[in-house]
């Protein structure tokens, strides 16, 4: 059983008594929407994106990597629109000072409608049992009609205020919604006003605006501006893709929900190279790809589901999220837009450079189009946090456990070594003589800190896949026995096939094929 919202928090102290994330700065009270990772949280996280590079690099012939570097010549950020159109409506509220993007405050009351739906489908699915219909019940019950129609027309008026840059009419819809400042209560808003959410700062040699540098937003950009130097090092011929994962930094006005939204983050990002009209294809290819990523990890369909973009991004004629149900609702983890040649044909125009690619097979010269899929490692990180948490009793005990069932590819330690008895020299021996062997091939941990129960349920608490115990038995047999986190199992196994079990659970080549 996942986790439920009440227990959102629940996951966020977890997190940090166990060393996976911590507040950035936290000894002078934190610096808002920046995390750091601990030593738990940086395994996991290099986990994900060794899954996403393999998948997407090592997996494709057709794809190659890059790392370019964070700082752009400043024009880059002009061509693609950020200076001029990366922007976040802002609205302040007089009494609180507090602020707020105006579209989250109406999307958050379409939340709270939808919530009511779900309300009076479970109320009535308890109440009418076995016989309970729910696509009828749906389409039929008048309160739920309501909230329907509500939320539709709300949703209208949202995309097209956002797709027109109708700031007054954002204003309009909170005003009309009655909408207060989550926190105060209080209804005396600003107008709405355009945030720029880049950072800037500033080149050494060169004053003013000439040296005035971004931090990147987006790791695509990087990817654009180096696609000839690419192409012809490596050779690729369209249909071709180049993967990046690095950080990207946004000044986000909203930043709440732990590491869901940060002001400095992660991509995992891929722009792929097609023809001018192969578009559809593509993009229904890597929606599909996508997902299948997602769902290898045993994260239930149920929990995943595509989102249609109601109002378009400059650059894209397509766009479709992957969302998540986190703990707080459904929300977007990865996106995929069909950019068609916006950004190479923006950056063509403002730096005079031929960006195009002569075609073979046409004997024709183009500028090619781009289908892009795009996913925050820190987005992915809390999904399987919150998917993988769970508390449960142990059959048997009457106690209960708090155990991270992270995929065993991902979990950051993948056994710990433990002798029964810390001050028994042969015990302690031979757990050594096990661990420095395994370290060989996996993340393993020693420990004899504790009791055995204690050291269990602290292995749990990091999702550690197998624990080894080494008992007296081990000394003549050779054998110990190997307990299994999610089943409780314990096993009795040779040290020599110790290496070999643990790593046809644990290995990432399962989920690449
Ligand atoms: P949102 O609508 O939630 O602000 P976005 O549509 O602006 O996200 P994209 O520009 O499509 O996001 O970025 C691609 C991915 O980068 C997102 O799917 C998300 O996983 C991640 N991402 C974007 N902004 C942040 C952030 N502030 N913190 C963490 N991850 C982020």
């Amino acid at each position: 059983m996942a986790l439920p919202i009440d227990q959102f928090k629940k996951l966020i102290a977890h997190s940090k008594e166990y060393g996976f994330i911590f507040q950035s700065s936290e000894v002078y009270d934190g610096l808002s929407a920046v995390y750091d990772y601990g030593p738990y949280g940086v395994e996991l996280k290099n986990n994900i994106k060794e899954y996403w590079w393999r998948s997407m690099v090592q997996m494709h012939d057709n794809i190659v990597g890059i790392d370019a570097a964070i700082f752009m010549h400043p024009k880059t950020w002009k061509a693609s629109g950020h200076v001029d159109a990366f922007n976040d409506p802002l609205i302040d509220n007089k009494d609180s000072k507090k602020r707020y993007r105006a579209d989250v405050l109406i999307e958050e009351y379409m939340d709270k409608l939808e919530a009511k739906i779900q309300k009076e489908v479970d109320k009535a699915a308890k109440r009418f049992g076995e016989k309970f219909d729910e696509a009828v019940f749906r389409s039929t019950n008048d309160r739920v009609l309501r909230y329907q129609e509500e939320h539709g027309r709300i949703r209208e008026r949202l995309a097209q205020a956002m797709t027109g840059g109708d700031l007054a009419e954002l204003k309009q819809i909170i005003e009309d919604l009655e909408i207060a400042d989550p926190e105060s209560g209080s209804r005396n808003w600003t107008d709405v006003r355009q945030f720029n959410l880049m950072f800037s700062t500033q080149l050494g040699n060169i004053a003013g605006e000439d040296g005035k540098l971004y931090l990147r937003p987006e790791t695509a950009q990087g990817i654009f501006v180096n696609f000839l130097n690419v192409q012809k090092t490596t050779r690729q011929k369209i249909p071709f893709g180049i993967a990046q994962i690095g950080k990207a930094f946004r000044n986000e006005i909203t930043a709440r929900q732990f590491i869901f939204r940060m002001r400095e983050f992660e991509q995992m990002e891929m722009q792929f190279f097609i023809r001018p009209g192969d578009q559809k294809k593509w993009y229904e290819h890597w929606k599909e790809a996508r997902m299948k990523w997602h769902l290898a990890l045993g994260t239930p369909a149920g929990k995943l589901r595509f989102h249609d973009h109601d109002n378009l991004a400059h650059y894209a004629d397509a766009a479709v999220d992957i969302q998540f149900e986190f703990p707080f609702g459904f929300k977007e983890l990865e996106g995929i837009h069909s950019r068609t040649d916006f950004d190479l044909g923006a950056h063509q125009e403002l730096s005079g450079k031929k960006l195009q690619y002569f075609d073979p097979e046409l004997q024709e010269n183009y500028v090619p189009y781009v289908v892009e899929t795009s996913i925050g490692c820190d987005r992915m990180f809390l999904a399987m946090m919150s998917e993988a948490l769970v508390e449960e009793e142990v059959p048997g005990s009457g106690n209960t456990r708090e155990v991270l069932k992270l995929h065993p590819a991902l979990a950051p330690i993948k056994c710990a070594i433990l002798p029964l008895k810390r001050n028994e020299g042969r015990l302690v021996g031979l757990a050594n003589d096990i661990f420095n062997d395994l370290r060989l091939s996996f993340q393993v941990q020693y420990d004899d800190t504790g009791s055995i129960g204690k050291l269990y349920r602290r292995q749990d608490a990091i999702g550690t896949p197998f624990c080894v115990t080494v008992d007296f038995e081990s000394l003549d047999g050779h054998t110990v026995t190997l307990r299994d986190r999610d089943t409780l199992e314990q096993e009795r196994v040779p040290v020599a096939r110790l290496e070999e079990i643990i790593r046809k659970r644990v290995d990432m080549k399962h989920l690449l094929i």
